[in-house]
C-alpha cells in the first residue's frame, strides 16, 4: 500500500529542455503539448529563432519520459539535431501552454529536406470519395516538397513556389483549422487551386488535363518511348526498365555507355521481384528521404541487362511524389497499363548538371525524351536523388542529396562563417555557420561551364537562405581543380583569406566531423582515385596521422608509388595502370589480356613513357590499383565512367566462392604490390579462377593495409581508426577491414552521413579551415610548423 509520506515527498522537478534541428513547421510545439498533457507535466513550450524550447515539471521518471519521446517520436517531417536539457527550481502549475514565438533579430531557421509523399496522402489519392482523389501534388504537415521549393525564410507560403497559387477556401480553412491535418502546412492545394500537369513535344501540347496527360504518358512509355519527368528536385528520364530496346535508345541518346541507370517502382514487392532486399535495404528504401538503393539483382533479372551492364547490383527507388505514384496507376477509363518499373535516370547529358526548370528541359532534353511531362510549379532549387548502400546493417550514404540536404552536421563549436567549396568530382560544397555545417546537395563533376554555373548559383542561394556572408574560404590544395580557381577569384573580389587543405587530410577531417570525432586522434585511412599530394605526385593510398587539433598531420604510411604513363589519361584506360604495375613489377604484359586491348603502337607508346618516366606522374593511388588489377584480370581496360573497373571488380570477386591466397608486403609503411602483382599475373597464367583473384586481391590488401594501421595507431598511441575515400564504396574491402581491424581492438570509424567520395569532402574541409583559423588567433606558429613537418616527412617519397 503506498502510504501517504512517500507520496507528499514525491521529488517534482523543472527542466528546461532546447531542441535544436527542422523542429518549425513540422508540428512540433503541438507534439510537445500532447505528450506532456498525457504525463501530465505542467509548464510552456514555444519556438525561438533556431529551436524549440520546453519548460515542464513532474516527476524525474516522467520528465526522463518526456525527452525519450522528443528524441525518439519525434514528428516524421523533424529532425531533431541536439537536444539540451538542464534541471531548474520547480515553480509550480498545474497547466501546460504553447507560448508565442521569440523571433531574434537577424537569426536563420533551418530549411527542412524534400519529404516522400506520406501514407495518409496516398490514401486520400485512392479514394474516390476524397476531394484530393487522384491530386499530383497532395501534400500535408507531414509530407511533399520543402528545400526545393524555398526561394526565402522564413519558410512560409509567399517565400515558395506556390506562392503563385492563392488557396481556395476549402484549402484555407484546412490550412488554419489547428485540428486538421493540413494546418500550416505550406505546399498544400487541390484539383481547384494548385499545380497541373500537361504533356509536350516539341513546344506543342499533346494533352491537357491531369488525367488525360497521365493517360497520353502511359502511352509513350508502353509504347517504348521515353519521357522527361519533371519531379520535385529537376528532370528525369523514363523508360520501361524491362524494354532493351528503349533502354539502349536512352543510353545512346544520352552519351552514356555504361554508367547504371536507376530503377523507380511503386512498392516493395515490385523491387523484390527485380532484387533481393534484405530488412535493413528494405528499411533504407523506405525512409522520408526515399535514397536510390543498391541492391543486388535476381537472377534471372526481369529488367534489360542494358540497365546496370556488367553489375550484380541495381539501384532502385520507390516512388516519391504524387506524381510518380500516378505514373505508375493505371487511369480510370484508359486502356494502357503503364509499366511497373521505370528506369529513372537524371535529366541531362552525360557529365552536365542536372536540368531544373522547363526551358533548360525544353533546350537539353527534346534531344533525348520523345515527350515531357511538365508542370506550372517552378522548382527554386535543383536537387539530385540521394543513393545509400547497405552494408552489415548499415548505411552508407554514396551520394547525398534530395531528403537529407540541406540538413547540417553539428559541429563541437562555433567559429568563422566558413565557405569550402570542395573537390573536382561528385562535387558539393559547405557552409558553416555557428556550430552547423551545411553540405550542399550533389553537384557533379565541375568540368563544364555549365556545372561551375550551377554551383556558384547554389552557394550564392545557400548564402542568401542564410543571410551570411563568409569570413574564410576554403579550397582542395589542387590548383587546377575548377573550384579552387573558383574559390580564389571569390576570396579575391570579397578581399578574404583563402585557406586550401591538403585532399586525404580533408577526407580524415570530414569523418571525424560527422562521426562528433573532431579532438579525437586519429589514424585516418583515405583510399581513393585521385588527390593532389603534398610532395605534388598523386596521392590516393594515403594512411594519415591527424591529431586532436585536426590541423596536424603526419603521412605515417602509404601505397608503393608507381607510374601512370599518360597520367590523368590512365584513368579513362585501365589498361595504361596495368602496364605500370608490371613496369613496377618487372614483369613483361607477353599474352596477357590487356596486350590484346590496345594497338601494338599504342603499347610500345606506353611501354617508353614508362621506361624514360616522360609524360608520366607518380602515384600511390588504391583507386588506379584498382584499376590496374581489373585490367590484370581481363575485367576490364578501357572505362566510360569513373571508378567503373574498380566497380566490376569487385562485382567479379562478390561472385568467388573460394579466395586465392595472395601475398603483399608491409615494409616501412608502404604497401607493397609488387610480389601482388607477380602472383595476380601468375594465377591468370596458372588459369586459377578471376573470381578467387579478384578476391585474393581485396582480403590481400586489407590484411596488409590493417597491419600497417594496427602498427602506425600503435606508434602514434591513438585507439581510433577510420576509412574514408571513395574507394570505401566498395563494400567487399570496407567490411574486411573494418572486421580486422575491430578485431585489433582498435574503434573504426566508418561514414554514415556524408559520403566517402569526394561528395564529403567539402566538409572535411570546412573543418580544418575553420580549426586554422582558430589556431592563427592563438599559436599562429605552431600550425606552421606542423604543416612543414608534414611536408619534410612526405618529401622524400617522390
Ligand atoms: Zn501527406
Ligand atoms: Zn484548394
Amino acid at each position: 500500500m503506498p502510504d501517504v509520506e512517500t507520496l507528499a515527498a514525491r521529488p517534482v522537478q523543472r527542466r528546461r529542455i532546447v531542441v535544436r534541428g527542422v523542429v518549425q513547421g513540422v508540428g512540433f510545439r503541438p507534439f510537445v503539448a500532447r505528450a506532456a498533457a498525457e504525463l501530465r507535466l505542467s509548464g510552456h513550450c514555444g519556438n525561438d529563432a533556431l529551436s524549440v524550447f520546453v519548460e515542464a515539471e513532474g516527476t524525474p521518471a516522467d520528465l526522463d519520459e518526456l525527452v525519450r519521446r522528443l528524441r525518439d517520436e519525434a514528428p516524421p517531417l523533424s529532425v531533431v539535431v541536439d537536444l539540451h536539457s538542464e534541471v531548474l527550481s520547480p515553480r509550480g502549475g498545474s497547466r501546460f501552454e504553447i507560448v508565442p514565438s521569440r523571433r531574434l533579430p537577424g537569426s536563420r531557421t533551418l530549411v527542412p529536406p524534400d519529404v516522400a509523399t506520406c501514407a495518409d496522402c496516398l490514401r486520400e489519392m485512392a479514394d474516390r470519395e476524397d476531394r484530393r482523389y487522384r491530386h499530383p501534388f497532395i501534400t500535408c504537415t507531414n509530407c511533399g516538397p520543402r528545400f526545393t521549393i524555398i526561394q526565402d525564410l522564413p519558410y512560409d507560403r509567399p517565400a515558395t513556389t506556390m506562392a503563385s497559387f492563392p488557396l481556395c477556401a476549402r484549402c484555407e480553412a484546412e490550412y488554419a483549422d489547428p485540428a486538421n491535418r493540413r494546418y500550416h502546412a505550406q505546399p498544400i492545394s487541390c484539383h481547384d487551386c494548385g499545380p497541373r500537369l500537361w504533356v509536350e513535344a516539341d513546344g506543342r501540347r499533346l494533352a491537357h488535363g491531369d488525367d488525360s496527360t497521365l493517360a497520353h504518358v502511359h502511352r509513350v512509355l508502353a509504347d517504348g518511348g521515353i519521357v522527361a519527368v519533371k519531379g520535385i528536385g529537376g528532370f528525369h528520364l523514363a523508360c520501361d526498365a524491362t524494354n532493351p530496346a528503349v533502354v539502349a535508345r536512352l543510353r545512346a541518346r544520352k552519351h552514356r555507355p555504361d554508367k547504371p541507370f536507376a530503377v523507380m517502382a511503386p512498392d516493395i514487392t515490385q523491387i523484390a521481384g527485380f532484387a533481393e532486399v534484405s530488412a535493413a535495404e528494405q528499411a533504407a528504401l523506405s525512409r522520408p528521404a526515399r535514397p536510390i538503393v543498391l541492391l543486388r539483382r535476381r537472377v534471372p533479372c526481369p529488367l534489360a541487362d542494358g540497365v546496370a551492364p556488367g553489375l550484380d547490383e541495381v539501384g532502385a527507388m520507390l516512388a516519391y511524389t504524387p506524381v510518380h505514384h500516378l505514373l505508375f496507376r493505371p487511369v480510370p477509363g484508359a486502356s494502357d497499363l503503364p509499366p511497373q518499373a521505370l528506369v529513372m535516370t537524371s535529366g541531362n547529358l552525360s557529365g552536365e548538371p542536372l536540368c531544373h526548370t522547363d526551358e533548360d528541359a525544353r533546350d537539353r532534353l527534346s534531344g533525348i525524351a520523345d515527350v515531357i511531362l511538365m508542370h506550372d510549379r517552378a522548382i527554386a532549387v535543383p536537387c539530385d536523388d540521394s543513393v545509400v548502400a547497405v552494408s552489415r546493417e548499415t548505411e552508407l550514404p554514396v551520394r547525398r542529396s534530395r531528403g537529407y540536404a540541406p540538413l547540417p552536421v553539428v559541429l563541437p563549436d562555433d567559429g568563422p562563417v566558413t565557405l569550402a567549396v570542395g573537390a573536382e568530382i561528385k562535387n558539393t560544397f559547405c557552409l558553416t555557420r555557428q556550430d552547423y555545417a551545411f553540405c550542399s546537395g550533389h553537384l557533379g563533376d565541375m568540368g563544364s561551364l555549365e556545372a561551375q554555373r550551377s554551383f556558384e548559383s547554389a552557394v550564392a542561394q545557400l548564402l542568401a537562405l542564410h543571410g551570411v556572408t563568409p569570413a574564410l574560404v576554403v579550397a582542395d590544395d589542387h590548383p587546377g581543380y575548377a573550384t579552387h580557381e573558383w574559390a580564389q577569384r571569390y576570396a579575391d573580389a570579397a578581399g578574404l583569406p583563402l585557406d586550401t587543405v591538403q585532399h586525404h587530410h580533408a577526407h580524415v577531417a570530414s569523418l571525424l566531423a560527422e562521426s562528433g570525432r573532431i579532438g579525437t586522434p586519429v589514424v585516418g585511412v583515405a583510399f581513393d582515385g585521385t588527390g593532389y599530394g603534398c610532395d605534388r605526385t598523386v596521392w590516393g593510398g594515403e594512411v594519415l596521422y591527424v591529431g586532436a587539433d585536426v590541423t596536424t598531420t603526419v603521412r605515417v604510411g602509404h601505397l608503393e608509388p608507381f607510374l601512370l604513363a599518360g597520367g590523368d589519361h590512365a584513368v579513362r584506360h585501365p589498361f595504361r595502370v596495368a602496364l605500370g604495375l608490371l613496369h613496377a613489377a618487372g614483369i613483361e604484359a607477353g599474352d596477357l589480356d590487356l596486350a590484346r586491348s590496345c594497338s601494338d603502337r599504342e603499347c610500345r607508346a606506353v611501354a617508353s613513357q614508362l621506361s624514360t618516366g616522360i609524360g608520366c606522374v607518380a602515384t600511390t593511388s588504391v583507386g588506379r590499383l584498382f584499376d590496374g588489377v581489373a585490367s590484370l584480370l581481363g575485367v576490364r581496360h578501357h572505362v566510360s565512367y569513373e571508378a567503373q573497373a574498380a566497380v566490376e571488380l569487385e562485382a567479379l570477386a562478390r561472385s568467388a566462392t573460394t579466395a586465392v591466397d595472395l601475398p603483399m608486403r608491409v615494409t616501412d609503411g608502404t604497401l607493397c604490390h609488387t610480389e601482388l602483382v607477380a602472383a595476380l599475373v601468375e594465377g591468370v597464367h596458372a588459369g586459377l579462377p578471376r573470381a578467387g583473384l579478384a578476391l585474393g586481391f581485396h582480403r590481400a590488401l586489407a590484411a596488409a593495409a590493417t597491419e600497417l594501421v594496427v602498427r602506425a595507431a600503435h606508434d602514434c598511441e591513438v585507439e581510433t581508426v577510420g576509412l574514408t575515400g571513395g574507394v570505401f564504396a566498395n563494400r567487399l574491402l570496407l567490411e574486411e577491414m573494418r572486421a580486422r581491424l575491430g578485431a585489433a581492438g582498435l574503434l573504426v570509424l566508418t561514414h554514415r552521413r556524408v559520403p566517402a567520395n569526394d561528395g564529403g569532402l567539402s566538409l572535411g574541409q570546412a573543418v580544418v579551415g575553420r580549426a586554422r583559423a582558430a589556431h592563427r588567433g592563438s599559436t599562429a606558429r605552431k600550425a606552421r610548423t606542423a604543416r612543414t613537418a608534414m611536408t619534410a616527412r612526405t618529401g622524400g617519397d617522390a
